[in-house]
């Protein structure tokens, strides 16, 4: 009988997958979770050292996780929410609300990071549009991600994605984001008041038709895990303010407690005019994302029917009632405890780096906040590997042989852990990963 391996590979295409690497490969095919663990289907047992993509704030198979899910699954499971509304999302308006940065008091519901940025997009343009004064242009960080549909590669940073598909998207200005190569020499304070420096000068020029700048805050995920100095972010909020720009906050990948608070905006007491959250939502659950603003933005659609002003935008599955169930679950659980167990488990984390994974010879750099890390590996004169020899894809293939999953973004090695890792499975995780460099470096 064909194995579940060998059936994928006749009829899936794999996301950000070369699909003849992957049906030449062997692949793993996952069947159960148990904390932060994924067993395949042979039994054999996988540290989940990325959080299934950075979305798993729990573990898996979380009894209380299950039991949200099951609860709401024995009273509904969906109903639209176009013209309809139910008990679990307003609910969970109201905590998102509660812990947001203050001043984000209304909640536009959707289903993936992408479209969360999308409606933010969206909610800015038609917002200056309804004032009577389009600004229709948008700020971005060099190197910045925001997702992979067509508005949220716009306003990315990411040079491949803009040579395929430069003539489908939303043209935006980017500015220098405040992070320099390991060997340049720069230091971080220099890296910022270059990048504020080119920022003062895109809104000089370009301010009466930029409409919103959008960033993730603190981290820079996709592009590498690079960190903004200290300060960047208020810096950048201050100048948005001051020119009477939108300020859109992604974190996608930061909330729900990945940088070590709720929200990463938190460390800077920055209030954006829009945050976008998914990924840790539901805790890693359910497909799910939300949108929050201001009154100020929420008021300049409000009108009779037949002005159009109000916000043309909408999925099917929006506000899915069991994934608003899990998320508010999530919520409370990190609330209670989990937030500050990830405190704890991100200091533990820090010296297993300091001690055993920076004294590697291919380890270049170490970028820590919170629990969002990345070990950039390097030649021992701290030069860049060559490309084209996909050394973090193959440390990452060789970690696995020690029983932990990791995926790389270009040389740089991501330690995303449920926040819930214990010391003992944070060792192994140190372990796999030093023992993966070595042989894929060595
Ligand atoms: C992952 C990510 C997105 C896209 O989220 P999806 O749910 O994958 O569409 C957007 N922004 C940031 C910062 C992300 O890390």
């Amino acid at each position: 009988m064909a194995t579940w391996s060998e059936r994928d590979k006749k009829v899936v295409w794999h996301p950000f997958t070369q699909m003849r690497e992957w049906s030449r490969d062997p692949q793993l095919t996952i069947v159960r979770g148990d904390g932060p663990y994924l067993i395949d289907d042979q039994g054999r047992r996988y540290l989940d050292g990325v959080s299934s993509l950075w979305c798993n704030v729990h573990g898996h198979n979380h009894p209380r996780l299950n039991q949200a899910v099951r609860g709401q699954l024995d009273q509904l499971a969906h109903s639209t929410f176009l013209g309809l509304s139910h008990p679990p999302a307003i609910e969970l308006a109201e905590n998102l609300v509660r812990v947001a940065p203050s001043g984000l008091t209304r909640v536009f519901y959707s289903d993936s990071g992408s479209a969360a940025v999308e409606i933010a997009l969206k909610m800015a343009f038609q917002y200056w549009q309804l004032r009577g004064t389009p600004r229709p242009r948008f700020l971005r960080m060099e190197h910045a991600y925001h997702g992979d549909t067509l508005g949220a590669v716009g306003v990315g940073g990411i040079e491949l994605f803009h040579r395929i598909f430069g003539p489908l998207i939303v043209r935006s200005i980017g500015v220098p984001s405040p992070t320099s190569a390991i060997d340049s020499g720069e230091t971080p304070e220099a890296a910022m008041v270059r990048s504020l420096a080119a920022l003062d000068s895109a809104i000089a020029s370009h301010g009466h038709e930029v409409g919103a700048l959008i960033m993730e805050p603190l981290v820079q995920g996709a592009a590498g895990m690079l960190m903004h100095p200290p300060g960047f972010l208020r810096a950048v909020a201050d100048r948005c303010r001051a020119a009477d720009i939108l300020l859109i906050v992604d974190e996608v990948a930061t909330g729900f407690g990945r940088t070590g608070a709720m929200f990463a905006c938190e460390h800077e007491d920055v209030r954006p005019d829009i945050l976008c959250v998914a990924k840790g939502l539901t805790g890693g659950y359910l497909p799910l994302a939300a949108t929050l603003t201001t009154d100020a933005i929420y008021e300049a659609f409000l009108g009779e029917r037949a002005e159009y002003k109000a916000f043309f935008h909408g999925h099917t599955f929006t506000a899915n009632p069991l994934a608003c169930a899990v998320a508010l679950e999530s919520m409370a659980m990190l609330e209670e405890s989990a937030l500050d167990w990830s405190r704890d488990l991100a200091r533990y984390l820090e010296r297993l780096l300091r001690e055993f994974v920076a004294p590697l010879p291919f380890v270049g750099q170490i970028r820590q906040r919170g629990l969002m890390i990345g070990i950039e590996l390097a030649r021992p004169d701290r030069s860049p590997f060559p490309a084209e020899e996909f050394r973090g894809a193959k440390a990452c293939d060789a970690a696995r042989k020690y029983g932990v999953i990791l995926r790389p973004l270009g040389d740089v090695l991501v330690w995303m852990p449920p926040l819930t890792l214990t010391r003992d499975d944070a060792d192994l995780l140190a372990h796999a990963t030093i023992r993966g460099i070595e042989d894929s470096c060595g």
